[in-house]
């Protein structure tokens, strides 16, 4: 039984306050699959790229146990590309360009041994895209798990909303939850969410951490506060890719494990916002990954007694 990702494979470009990168290997899916490989032991990747997309980024991505064979490289055409720029407070950002190429017409085919899919994750991608992935499964995931943003909610929000009678969980962003809802207040919008089909709503706030919402449970993991923040491109995808990597491993789909994937996730999150692109969580030790987590209890842990 294994994990399945799908999501971009990409070239991306980011300006921040404290510097600029050209073309550098992004996408969602590459996030999420690296992150998830320091807890799930399968990882199976459904993507695309372009002829321009190098080799030896596919190579590093199977260096950590992700299975490349359903990745589709099309000869003659450009990698999906995206380009953005941070706000000094480097929690909100404006895209400045999305280049589809490959994207477009991607068809996902599904190779006859990913069929074994235990665990899905919709990385963020066209959601008629993410659909098909859906139907195309003969039998349904223990847990599906849909990331998407505004970019889409923007141009195909019909789809999104059929897709999201179809998942188990949301990961997205609270910029994200409002536009999604209509409404301000995240609670509020927790519930209008839930009422649209997933069973789980995880609300990512950047540096203000994240929020795991069911119908009448919440739940809240901080953000570890960083020194320094160089990159925040990938931390939503880190976030998942730890999150359903951690899930995949155990195998448990209870409202506490879930609880657990979130510190998991804010963990890879914080390491991947260190360095720019995929660098930082291409060679961490189980060491550094187990001391992240540490200190994640550590910053939440207290004794108190009530007054009365
Ligand atoms: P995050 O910072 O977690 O939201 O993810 C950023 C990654 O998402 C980048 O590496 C981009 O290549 C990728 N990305 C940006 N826009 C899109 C889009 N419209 N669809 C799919 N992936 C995207």
């Amino acid at each position: 039984m294994s994990l399945l990702v799908i999501g971009t494979v990409a070239f991306d470009a980011i300006e921040t306050p404290f510097g600029k990168t050209d073309k550098i290997v992004g996408g969602a899916a590459t996030f999420i699959a690296l992150s998830a490989s320091y807890f799930a032991s399968k990882i199976n990747l459904v993507s695309v790229v372009g002829d321009d997309f190098p080799t030896s980024a596919i190579e590093m991505m199977q260096k950590r146990n992700v299975n490349t064979s359903g990745l589709q490289i099309k000869q003659g055409e450009k990698t999906f590309f995206w380009s953005g720029r941070y706000h000094n407070d480097m929690n909100t950002r404006d895209t400045l360009d999305t280049q589809l190429n490959v994207l477009e017409g991607f068809d996902p085919i599904i190779p006859e041994a990913f069929q074994d899919c235990e665990f899905l994750m919709l990385g963020n991608l066209a959601p008629a895209v993410q659909m098909t992935v859906i139907d195309r499964l003969k039998i349904r995931p223990k847990l599906v798990v849909l990331d998407t943003m505004n970019f889409w909610m923007d141009i195909a929000m019909d789809e999104l909303k059929a897709l999201l009678k179809k998942v188990d969980v949301l990961t997205i962003n609270d910029e994200e939850a409002r536009q999604l809802s209509g409404e301000y207040s995240l609670v509020k919008a927790a519930q209008k969410i839930l009422d649209m089909g997933p069973a789980y709503l995880i609300i990512k706030k950047g540096e203000h951490g994240a929020l795991l919402f069911n119908r009448d449970q919440v739940f809240f993991a901080p953000a570890l506060p960083l020194e320094e923040v160089f990159d925040p491109t990938g931390a939503g995808d880190s976030f998942a890719g730890g999150f359903i990597g951690y899930i995949a491993e155990t195998r448990d789909i209870s409202f506490d494990n879930l609880k657990r994937a979130v510190i998991f996730g804010s963990a890879m999150a914080s390491f991947s916002v260190e360095k720019f692109g995929t660098e930082r969580i291409q060679n961490l030790s189980q060491e550094e990954v187990d001391d992240r987590v540490q200190q994640f209890i550590d910053l939440v842990q207290f004794d108190i007694s009530l007054v009365n």
